[in-house]
Protein backbone atom coordinates (compact mmCIF):
# COMPACT_ATOMS: atom_id res chain seq x y z
CA UNK A 1 0.00 0.00 0.00
CA UNK A 2 1.49 3.39 -1.16
CA UNK A 3 1.08 6.48 0.99
CA UNK A 4 -2.58 7.93 -0.09
CA UNK A 5 -4.10 4.57 0.68
CA UNK A 6 -2.63 4.70 4.62
CA UNK A 7 -3.37 8.36 4.90
CA UNK A 8 -7.17 6.99 3.86
CA UNK A 9 -6.66 3.89 6.48
CA UNK A 10 -5.89 6.43 8.85
CA UNK A 11 -9.28 8.04 8.78
CA UNK A 12 -11.05 4.80 8.53
CA UNK A 13 -9.57 4.38 11.97
CA UNK A 14 -11.36 7.76 13.48
CA UNK A 15 -14.43 5.46 15.31
CA UNK A 16 -11.89 3.71 17.42
CA UNK A 17 -9.41 6.60 18.87
CA UNK A 18 -10.20 6.95 22.90
CA UNK A 19 -11.16 2.66 22.86
CA UNK A 20 -9.44 0.17 24.48
CA UNK A 21 -9.69 -2.67 22.64
CA UNK A 22 -11.57 -5.59 24.08
CA UNK A 23 -9.38 -8.81 22.30
CA UNK A 24 -6.83 -8.57 20.57
CA UNK A 25 -5.63 -11.91 18.78
CA UNK A 26 -3.70 -13.15 15.63
CA UNK A 27 -0.50 -14.92 14.68
CA UNK A 28 1.85 -12.77 15.42
CA UNK A 29 3.99 -12.18 18.35
CA UNK A 30 3.46 -9.15 20.29
CA UNK A 31 3.01 -8.21 23.56
CA UNK A 32 -0.54 -7.98 23.58
CA UNK A 33 -1.61 -8.59 27.28
CA UNK A 34 -0.14 -5.11 27.42
CA UNK A 35 -1.67 -3.33 24.57
CA UNK A 36 -4.88 -4.74 25.24
CA UNK A 37 -5.06 -2.35 28.91
CA UNK A 38 -4.40 0.41 26.46
CA UNK A 39 -6.68 2.96 25.09
CA UNK A 40 -5.98 3.55 20.74
CA UNK A 41 -5.44 7.03 21.22
CA UNK A 42 -5.03 7.79 17.45
CA UNK A 43 -3.39 6.56 14.05
CA UNK A 44 -0.80 8.19 12.19
CA UNK A 45 0.67 7.01 8.67
CA UNK A 46 4.23 7.81 7.92
CA UNK A 47 5.45 6.45 4.46
CA UNK A 48 4.61 2.92 4.08
CA UNK A 49 4.21 2.78 8.10
CA UNK A 50 0.83 2.64 9.54
CA UNK A 51 1.21 3.52 13.63
CA UNK A 52 -1.71 2.52 15.85
CA UNK A 53 -0.44 4.65 19.09
CA UNK A 54 -1.90 3.34 22.24
CA UNK A 55 -1.37 4.85 25.27
CA UNK A 56 1.75 3.65 25.94
CA UNK A 57 3.41 1.68 22.85
CA UNK A 58 2.94 2.58 19.52
CA UNK A 59 1.97 -0.64 16.92
CA UNK A 60 3.89 -0.41 13.85
CA UNK A 61 2.49 -2.27 10.64
CA UNK A 62 4.16 -2.47 7.46
CA UNK A 63 1.74 -3.94 4.53
CA UNK A 64 5.06 -4.68 2.35
CA UNK A 65 4.10 -6.14 -0.89
CA UNK A 66 0.68 -7.92 -0.62
CA UNK A 67 -0.40 -6.67 2.71
CA UNK A 68 -4.36 -5.40 3.65
CA UNK A 69 -6.48 -4.57 6.38
CA UNK A 70 -10.31 -5.05 6.78
CA UNK A 71 -12.77 -3.62 8.93
CA UNK A 72 -15.29 -6.01 9.75
CA UNK A 73 -15.47 -8.23 6.14
CA UNK A 74 -12.82 -10.62 6.98
CA UNK A 75 -10.89 -12.24 4.01
CA UNK A 76 -12.01 -15.58 2.93
CA UNK A 77 -9.45 -18.31 3.80
CA UNK A 78 -6.81 -15.77 5.11
CA UNK A 79 -5.33 -15.91 8.25
CA UNK A 80 -5.15 -12.48 10.02
CA UNK A 81 -1.38 -11.51 11.34
CA UNK A 82 -3.58 -9.48 13.79
CA UNK A 83 -7.38 -9.02 14.96
CA UNK A 84 -8.08 -5.86 17.07
CA UNK A 85 -11.81 -5.99 18.40
CA UNK A 86 -13.62 -2.50 19.24
CA UNK A 87 -17.14 -3.36 20.72
CA UNK A 88 -19.25 -4.80 17.73
CA UNK A 89 -16.15 -4.59 15.17
CA UNK A 90 -13.31 -6.08 14.11
CA UNK A 91 -10.31 -4.75 12.20
CA UNK A 92 -8.13 -7.73 10.73
CA UNK A 93 -4.55 -6.73 9.34
CA UNK A 94 -3.13 -9.61 6.78
CA UNK A 95 0.27 -10.22 5.21
CA UNK A 96 1.92 -7.26 7.41
CA UNK A 97 4.66 -6.82 9.26
CA UNK A 98 4.05 -5.80 12.67
CA UNK A 99 6.54 -3.81 15.53
CA UNK A 100 6.24 -2.83 18.90
CA UNK A 101 7.41 0.83 19.09
CA UNK A 102 8.31 1.79 22.84
CA UNK A 103 9.15 5.46 21.56
CA UNK A 104 7.08 8.61 20.62
CA UNK A 105 6.80 7.99 16.98
CA UNK A 106 7.37 11.87 17.27
CA UNK A 107 11.23 11.28 17.76
CA UNK A 108 11.57 8.36 15.49
CA UNK A 109 9.69 9.62 12.70
CA UNK A 110 11.01 12.75 10.25
CA UNK A 111 7.97 13.74 8.53
CA UNK A 112 9.43 16.53 6.00
CA UNK A 113 10.32 13.30 4.23
CA UNK A 114 6.49 12.10 4.04
CA UNK A 115 4.77 12.70 0.80
CA UNK A 116 1.35 12.78 2.24
CA UNK A 117 2.39 14.86 5.24
CA UNK A 118 1.83 18.94 5.76
CA UNK A 119 5.16 19.09 6.74
CA UNK A 120 6.67 17.58 3.25
CA UNK A 121 9.22 19.55 2.18
CA UNK A 122 9.85 19.89 -1.50
CA UNK A 123 13.69 21.50 -1.14
CA UNK A 124 14.64 18.42 1.38
CA UNK A 125 13.46 16.10 -1.78
CA UNK A 126 15.60 18.02 -4.26
CA UNK A 127 18.61 18.35 -2.35
CA UNK A 128 18.46 14.32 -1.66
CA UNK A 129 18.01 13.64 -5.34
CA UNK A 130 21.09 15.36 -6.37
CA UNK A 131 23.13 14.04 -4.10
CA UNK A 132 22.58 11.10 -5.93
CA UNK A 133 23.76 12.16 -9.45
CA UNK A 134 24.20 8.83 -11.12
CA UNK A 135 21.15 6.44 -9.90
CA UNK A 136 17.81 6.12 -11.88
CA UNK A 137 15.06 7.73 -11.33
CA UNK A 138 13.03 4.97 -10.83
CA UNK A 139 15.73 3.94 -7.65
CA UNK A 140 15.09 7.23 -6.30
CA UNK A 141 11.43 8.04 -6.40
CA UNK A 142 10.75 4.29 -4.64
CA UNK A 143 14.07 5.56 -2.20
CA UNK A 144 12.18 5.97 1.21
CA UNK A 145 14.72 7.95 2.78
CA UNK A 146 13.66 10.23 0.21
CA UNK A 147 10.26 9.99 -0.90
CA UNK A 148 8.36 8.10 2.19
CA UNK A 149 5.36 6.69 1.17
CA UNK A 150 5.64 6.69 -2.91
CA UNK A 151 5.57 3.11 -4.13
CA UNK A 152 5.31 1.66 -7.77
CA UNK A 153 1.87 3.07 -9.01
CA UNK A 154 2.68 6.60 -8.07
CA UNK A 155 6.72 6.10 -9.97
CA UNK A 156 4.97 5.22 -12.86
CA UNK A 157 2.12 7.69 -13.29
CA UNK A 158 4.37 10.52 -12.58
CA UNK A 159 7.21 9.56 -14.63
CA UNK A 160 4.92 9.15 -17.39
CA UNK A 161 3.18 12.46 -16.65
CA UNK A 162 6.84 14.24 -16.56
CA UNK A 163 7.90 12.40 -19.30
CA UNK A 164 10.71 11.20 -18.13
CA UNK A 165 12.43 7.45 -18.80
CA UNK A 166 12.57 5.01 -16.14
CA UNK A 167 16.75 4.78 -16.41
CA UNK A 168 16.68 8.40 -17.02
CA UNK A 169 19.84 9.28 -14.34
CA UNK A 170 19.31 12.25 -12.12
CA UNK A 171 22.26 13.77 -13.46
CA UNK A 172 21.53 13.96 -17.02
CA UNK A 173 18.48 16.08 -16.01
CA UNK A 174 18.26 20.03 -15.65
CA UNK A 175 17.77 21.53 -12.52
CA UNK A 176 13.98 22.26 -14.09
CA UNK A 177 13.36 18.90 -14.34
CA UNK A 178 14.42 17.67 -11.37
CA UNK A 179 12.40 20.30 -9.67
CA UNK A 180 9.28 18.99 -12.22
CA UNK A 181 10.17 15.31 -10.85
CA UNK A 182 10.00 16.09 -6.90
CA UNK A 183 6.94 19.00 -7.54
CA UNK A 184 5.02 15.99 -9.50
CA UNK A 185 6.04 13.41 -7.17
CA UNK A 186 3.65 14.77 -4.38
CA UNK A 187 1.20 16.51 -6.57
CA UNK A 188 0.33 13.33 -8.25
CA UNK A 189 0.36 11.41 -4.53
CA UNK A 190 -2.33 14.35 -3.24
CA UNK A 191 -4.33 13.14 -6.14
CA UNK A 192 -3.98 9.04 -5.90
CA UNK A 193 -5.46 10.11 -2.39
CA UNK A 194 -8.73 12.07 -3.84
CA UNK A 195 -8.91 10.16 -6.81
CA UNK A 196 -8.83 6.44 -4.37
CA UNK A 197 -10.88 8.02 -1.64
CA UNK A 198 -14.51 8.55 -4.65
CA UNK A 199 -12.97 5.38 -5.96
CA UNK A 200 -11.57 6.38 -9.43
CA UNK A 201 -8.41 5.56 -8.98
CA UNK A 202 -7.78 2.94 -11.47
CA UNK A 203 -9.25 5.46 -14.30
CA UNK A 204 -6.94 7.80 -14.02
CA UNK A 205 -4.30 5.42 -14.58
CA UNK A 206 -2.23 6.75 -18.00
CA UNK A 207 0.05 4.23 -17.99
CA UNK A 208 0.47 2.07 -15.17
CA UNK A 209 -1.39 -1.44 -16.86
CA UNK A 210 -1.99 -0.06 -19.83
CA UNK A 211 -1.05 -1.34 -23.24
CA UNK A 212 -0.53 1.26 -24.92
CA UNK A 213 0.68 5.03 -24.43
CA UNK A 214 -2.06 7.59 -24.60
CA UNK A 215 -0.45 10.49 -26.10
CA UNK A 216 1.50 8.74 -29.06
CA UNK A 217 -0.25 5.03 -29.38
CA UNK A 218 3.47 3.01 -29.09
CA UNK A 219 3.09 -0.19 -27.44
CA UNK A 220 3.89 0.32 -23.60
CA UNK A 221 6.59 -1.24 -22.46
CA UNK A 222 6.89 -3.33 -19.09
CA UNK A 223 9.96 -4.05 -17.06
CA UNK A 224 12.06 -4.14 -14.04
CA UNK A 225 14.20 -1.51 -13.92
CA UNK A 226 17.00 -0.11 -11.72
CA UNK A 227 18.50 -1.41 -8.67
CA UNK A 228 14.60 -2.17 -7.30
CA UNK A 229 14.32 -4.45 -10.48
CA UNK A 230 10.40 -3.05 -9.61
CA UNK A 231 8.17 -3.43 -12.51
CA UNK A 232 8.40 0.21 -15.10
CA UNK A 233 5.50 0.41 -17.44
CA UNK A 234 6.72 3.38 -19.84
CA UNK A 235 6.69 4.88 -23.56
CA UNK A 236 10.13 4.79 -25.24
CA UNK A 237 8.82 7.37 -27.37
CA UNK A 238 7.88 10.16 -24.93
CA UNK A 239 9.72 9.64 -21.68
CA UNK A 240 13.14 11.02 -22.35
CA UNK A 241 16.36 9.55 -21.12
CA UNK A 242 18.16 13.01 -21.18
CA UNK A 243 17.16 16.43 -20.20
CA UNK A 244 19.19 18.90 -20.15
CA UNK A 245 18.08 22.38 -20.86
CA UNK A 246 19.19 25.99 -20.01
CA UNK A 247 18.33 26.58 -16.73
CA UNK A 248 14.73 28.09 -16.12
CA UNK A 249 13.74 26.83 -18.82
CA UNK A 250 11.02 24.08 -18.03
CA UNK A 251 10.17 21.32 -20.94
CA UNK A 252 6.91 21.82 -22.78
CA UNK A 253 4.93 20.16 -25.30
CA UNK A 254 7.14 22.15 -28.23
CA UNK A 255 9.80 20.10 -27.22
CA UNK A 256 8.50 17.19 -28.16
CA UNK A 257 8.25 15.83 -32.03
CA UNK A 258 4.94 16.94 -33.31
CA UNK A 259 3.21 13.55 -33.48
CA UNK A 260 3.88 13.10 -29.83
CA UNK A 261 1.61 15.84 -28.93
CA UNK A 262 -1.62 15.09 -27.90
ZN1 LIG B 1 4.11 7.82 -26.04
Amino acid sequence: MEGPSLVIATEEFAPYFGKKPSKITGTAKLPFTDSRKQKLLRVASWGKHFLLVFERTTLRIHFLMFGSYRINNPRENRIPKLTLKFGKDEIHFYSCAIRVLEQPIEEIYDWTIDIMSPKWSARKALKHIQAKPKEMVCDVLMDQNIFAGLGNIIKNEVLFRVRLHPKARVGDLSLDMQKALVRDARAYSLLFYKWKKINQLKRHWQIFRKKTCPRCLTPVIKEPTGKGQRLSHYCESCQLLEVHRPKNRVLRNRDLPVHQLS
